[in-house]
C-alpha cells in the first residue's frame, strides 16, 4: 500500500566556509533557541572546535553544558540519552565527525528536541542526513534518525582534520553514481518508489566532485566547499527520499559486507569508493571513470590500498546482498558466486 503523503525533514540553516563557527550566535537567535543547550562531542573535538562552540553558545543567553563520548556503541548511545534525561536540554549540538554526529542525532531523535550539527571531518554525509548508524545494533547500516535543525561547518576547522577523512567523503560522495544505478534498477524491476528530485541531487553532487577532483587534490578551500556541499546535498537527497535510497546501493552494501569479513577495515567513504567500482563493473556503466577519478583524488582504489586481503574483498561482494536482502540491488539481481565475485574483482583491477 502506498501513503497518500510524502513526508520530508530537511535543516533549516545551512552555514558552509571559512571561519563560520563564529556564526553560531547568528544562528541560535535566528532560530530562537532559549533554555539549555547540550554540546556532544570527544576529546579531540572538544578541543579543536567543542570549546569555542561552548563560549559561543555561552553569550547568546543559552545554559550550556557538554558531555564527552569515546565511540558510538549501543551502550554509549544509552549513556547519552541517560545524559539527555537528566539534563533535559532544549537543544543538542553535535560537535565532531561521524560518530558525534549520529550518536547527537540519535539521541536528540529519541528524546524529540533538536540537534544542529557541527561536523570538523567530512568523512562521510552523516553530516547532513536525517539517518545515523550504531555500531553493535543488529542492523549494519544507518537508520532513520532526524535531520539536523542547522548545519554549521567551518572548512578552518574541517581542513585541521587528516586529509585522508577529506577524501574518504569523496569516495562517499562518488558512490552515489551506482546508488542511484541500483535505486532506478528497483524502481524498474520491483516497483520500488523512486524520487527523480532525489536521485538527480545525489547524482549531481557526485558529478560536482568529480568534476572538482583537481581542486580539492590542491586542498583550497574552493574544493573543500564543493565537497561539503556535495556532502549536505546528499544528506538533503535521504531527506527528500525519506531513506538512503539515493545514496546507499550495492557499494554501501560491500562496504558494510567488508567490515564484517575484515574488523580491521578502511573508512566508509574509502570501502564504498572501491564498492562503487565493482558494482559499477556490474551495472555495465564507466567504471572506469569512477576509478579514474578515486585515483585523481588519492583514494583508495585496491584490496592492498584499502588495507585489506583480495579474498576479503571477493567475500565481502559475494555477501554484500545478504546484509539487506529487502533493498534490491544489481548484486541481489545478479546473485553472484564466489568465482564470478573474483572474476569482476581481477578484472577491474582491485584485485591482482
Ligand atoms: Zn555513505
Amino acid at each position: 500500500m502506498s501513503l497518500s503523503y510524502h513526508y520530508m525533514q530537511l535543516p533549516r540553516e545551512v552555514i558552509v566556509g571559512k571561519g563560520t563557527l563564529s556564526r553560531l550566535p547568528e544562528v541560535v537567535s535566528r532560530l530562537g533557541l532559549k533554555g539549555k543547550a547540550l554540546v556532544l562531542s570527544d576529546s579531540v573535538c572538544y578541543d579543536v572546535a567543542g570549546k569555542t562552540v561552548m563560549e559561543l553558545l555561552a553569550k547568546t543567553g543559552l545554559t550550556v553544558d557538554s558531555f564527552l563520548v569515546k565511540s558510538m556503541t549501543v551502550d554509549d548511545l544509552i549513556t547519552v540519552e541517560e545524559q539527555l534525561k537528566r539534563q533535559k536540554p532544549h537543544v543538542l549540538f553535535g560537535v565532531g565527525g561521524g560518530t558525534i554526529i549520529d550518536a547527537a542525532k540519535v539521541s536528540s531523535a529519541s528524546q524529540n528536541i533538536p540537534f544542529i550539527s557541527v561536523p570538523t571531518t567530512v568523512s562521510h554525509d552523516g553530516i547532513a542526513s536525517p539517518l545515523a548508524s550504531v555500531k553493535g545494533s543488529e542492523k549494519p547500516y544507518s537508520v532513520l534518525a532526524q535531520a539536523p535543525l542547522a548545519i554549521v561547518a567551518d572548512t578552518e576547522i574541517i581542513i585541521k582534520a587528516p586529509w585522508r577523512f577529506v577524501i574518504s567523503g569523496c569516495g562517499d560522495v562518488i558512490s552515489k553514481f551506482t546508488a542511484v544505478k541500483d535505486w532506478r534498477l528497483a524502481h524498474q524491476e520491483k516497483g520500488e518508489y523512486y524520487g527523480g528530485y532525489a536521485a538527480s541531487l545525489a547524482l549531481m553532487s557526485a558529478k560536482l566532485v568529480t568534476e572538482n577532483a583537481e581542486l580539492i587534490v590542491y586542498r583550497q578551500d574552493e574544493g573543500l566547499r564543493v565537497l561539503l556541499e556535495a556532502l549536505i546535498s546528499c544528506g538533503v537527497a535521504m531527506s527528500i527520499a525519506g531513506s538512503s535510497r539515493p545514496c546507499s546501493g550495492s557499494e554501501h552494501l560491500f562496504s558494510h559486507a567488508l567490515d564484517h569479513v575484515n574488523h580491521h577495515h578502511a573508512l566508509h567513504g574509502e570501502q564504498c569508493g572501491v564498492g562503487a567500482i565493482l558494482t559499477s563493473f556490474l551495472h555495465g556503466s564507466n567504471w572506469q571513470k569512477i576509478k579514474s577519478t578515486l585515483k585523481q583524488l588519492g583514494a583508495p582504489i585496491t584490496a592492498k590500498e584499502l588495507g585489506v586481503k583480495d579474498v576479503d574483498v571477493v567475500k565481502a561482494l559475494q555477501v554484500a546482498a545478504q546484509i539487506r536482502p529487502e533493498r534490491y540491488t544489481i548484486l541481489h539481481k545478479l546473485n553472484l558466486g564466489y568465482d564470478a565475485c573474483e572474476t569482476v574483482a581481477r578484472a577491474t583491477g582491485i584485485i591482482d
